[in-house]
């Protein structure tokens, strides 16, 4: 499964161009063996649903508010589940950093999400200083915890984005990233009362060029692209070669 974060970038005619090389580039074949998804910001939700209207490509969001009503600004999960959105990227750590989403504000923004049947993407993942303290798997099962603890649920993704991975060029050995996922399997597991198994996704400077050895690890079910996906034609290559490697 493949995914992109397009974060605060895109046009009308960015998008207009960009799905017509994407649709150029793909084919039902692929689009049927790969689930691909994409992540436009809120306004641009429609136009690629109407674009895509009939390529097998889940659109979503790249967040979601827990409230209702009084709350100038926000969108809730029935909105977007009015708008038939099929997944919402939950915990990214621009959100957490930039808009202070702490754990307990996530839990909430999960919590929305079942109940609206739209599919969570939730992301975790450590600082450089912690990754350099070695306290990786500490930090994610404190952010895997204080959001799944009790919870029962059939189907969320999970998105292992080191922060200092993200846009700036450097990747985690793969093998790192394998042994870490497989540790946030068992950790959502033993969290859920129902002991899930979710898809872990990587993301944090995936790119055509190295997406290939992330996608040959076995605890590696795909990834959350951000950069790289801003060019239909490189966010295609990667998907062909998720297709090659599973
Ligand atoms: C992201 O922000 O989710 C991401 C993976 O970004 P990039 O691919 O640009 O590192």
């Amino acid at each position: 499964m493949i995914f992109a974060n397009w974060k605060e970038n895109g046009s009308i005619a960015m998008i207009e161009d960009w799905t017509y090389d994407f649709l150029k580039a793909t084919d039902d074949e692929l689009l049927n063996n790969v689930d691909v998804g994409i992540a436009p910001s809120y306004i641009h939700i429609q136009l690629f649903k109407d674009l895509l209207e009939k390529a097998k490509v889940m659109i979503g969001s790249q967040d979601v508010d827990y409230g209702i009503n009084a709350r100038t600004s926000k969108v809730s999960a029935s909105m977007l589940k009015d708008f038939n959105v099929n997944f919402s990227i939950i915990g990214h750590s621009e959100v957490r950093n930039l808009f202070n989403d702490s754990n307990e504000i996530i839990r909430k923004k999960f919590k929305t999400l079942i109940s609206n049947k739209i599919q969570p993407i939730l992301c975790i993942g450590e600082s450089e200083n912690e990754f350099n303290a070695k306290q990786t798997l500490k930090v994610l099962e404190n952010q895997l915890y204080s959001v799944l603890e009790g919870a029962n649920i059939e189907n969320c993704i999970i998105a292992y984005e080191p922060v200092w991975a993200i846009g700036t060029g450097k990747t985690p050995e793969v093998n790192l990233v394998n042994d870490i996922h497989e540790h946030i399997k068992d950790v959502v597991q033993s969290a859920t009362t129902n002991n899930f198994l979710p898809n872990v996704i990587y993301g944090g400077s995936l790119n055509e060029g190295n997406a290939s050895s992330f996608f040959g690890q076995t605890h590696i079910d795909g990834s959350l692209v951000g950069g790289a996906s801003l060019n239909a034609n490189s966010f295609v290559k990667i998907i062909k070669e998720y297709s090659k490697v599973k």
